[in-house]
């Protein structure tokens, strides 16, 4: 082989060589640039829904299994408490003859306890007892006429925590006319048992979210807070975007749910005091650590307005929206308010329990 030859051909190899390396480099940074695994399932709890974890490349599979698994709870819990489901166990307890005691599985149980202590903590405006309550409005709203008299002092006769007992292994009903319904807080159960089981496959962060009800934890692909935006209850867009981690953000309000009757909306969240839609707000927003706690406190303050910020526990924050879409104002928590991104909605006020 002739010298230049010789040379050529090394030169050559190290060109090889260093696209090979070039490759190299690019592959190692796609494996180690961190992405979001979505999932979008069929419709969990009559409503969307869609969870994500951030993972790296090589790490998808781990994260496609985790997030069909998180899929698995949130069905389980569905099927064991809607009250739309006949054979779910609410539905049991709710067609159950009275006295006649009906067992029920811990995790049931478990929200039960925590519907029944938070309805000591909200002054009795959380109260899933309102059953009765809950299906009369229903029912009004498909006819489009407003329940009579009668029918509404007999629902609220039979709305009540002191017709259901439980213990340890069931709960029992105590009047043919009572029922319990889970819908303000079997969302948020729910979320944080999905979130438990991503949290145990160690991702970096993740997001389940159930018809606009959500909770994050860690950070995002990008290694930020998540970003979250607040529909406007009056139309289109967002009234604030907020940034987040390890945080349940949800909302009730009576944009997405509500009976229309003579050409008025009215919510679906029941006064449990008048036997009433509520009309304190628009719209709600709670921030708390677990996405139940959140879902509860979101119907109270749908109840309250603000004058359940003066009940909000410790490290629980609030969003309001009240007025109409003519003229409105948003109110929140000082803890609230320092997690708003910019720009602020112009008709904010910063209100903490003590008022403005
Ligand atoms: P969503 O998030 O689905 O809009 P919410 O979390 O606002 O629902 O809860 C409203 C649901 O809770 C109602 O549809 C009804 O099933 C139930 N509910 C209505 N009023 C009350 C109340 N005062 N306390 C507890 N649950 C209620
Ligand atoms: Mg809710």
């Amino acid at each position: 082989m002739r010298r230049e030859q010789w040379i050529g051909g090394l030169l050559f190899l190290g060109l090889i060589a260093l696209v090979a390396l070039g490759q190299w480099r690019i592959g190692v940074r796609r494996r180690s640039t961190p992405v979001a695994v979505l999932h979008r399932p069929r419709a969990v709890m009559g409503t969307t829904c869609s969870m994500a974890v951030v993972v790296f490349e090589r790490d998808r599979a781990k994260a496609e299994e985790a997030l069909q698994a998180a899929e698995i709870v949130l069905r389980r819990i569905e099927a064991r408490m809607s009250s739309w489901l006949d054979d779910s166990e609410i539905s049991a307890l709710n067609t159950a003859r009275p006295g006649v005691h009906v067992p029920l599985e811990a995790e049931t149980l478990e929200v039960l306890r925590a519907a029944s202590e938070a309805a000591a903590r909200t002054g009795g405006t959380f109260d899933v007892t309102c059953g009765p309550l809950v299906r009369l409005w229903q029912q009004a709203g498909l006819e489009g006429v407003l329940p009579r008299q009668a029918a509404l002092d007999r629902a609220r006769a039979a709305s009540n925590w002191s017709l259901f007992d439980l213990d340890a292994a069931g709960a029992t009903r105590h009047s043919q006319d009572a029922c319990v319904d889970l819908g303000g807080i079997t969302k948020g159960y729910a979320i944080d048992r999905a979130v438990e089981v991503l949290q145990a496959a160690a991702f970096s962060g993740g997001l389940v979210d159930v018809g606009g009800d959500l909770r994050c934890f860690g950070r995002d692909m990008t290694g930020k807070p998540w970003p979250v935006d607040l529909q406007n209850p009056f139309g289109r867009g967002r009234v604030a975007r907020l940034e987040v981690s390890d945080t349940a953000v949800t909302t009730s309000g009576n944009y997405a749910r509500y009976a229309e009757i003579d050409g008025r909306r009215y919510s679906h969240i029941i006064d449990p005091r008048t036997g009433r839609p509520a009309e304190a707000a628009a719209s709600v927003t709670i921030l708390a650590p677990e996405a139940m706690t959140a879902d509860i406190w979101a119907t109270a303050l749908g109840v309250l307005g603000l004058d359940g910020f003066a009940l909000l526990p410790e490290g629980v924050e609030a969003l309001i929206v009240i007025g109409d879409e003519h003229n409105y104002r948003v109110y929140c928590t000082p803890g609230c308010r320092g997690l708003l991104v910019e720009p602020l909605p112009r008709q904010l006020s910063v209100w903490d329990s003590a008022g403005p």
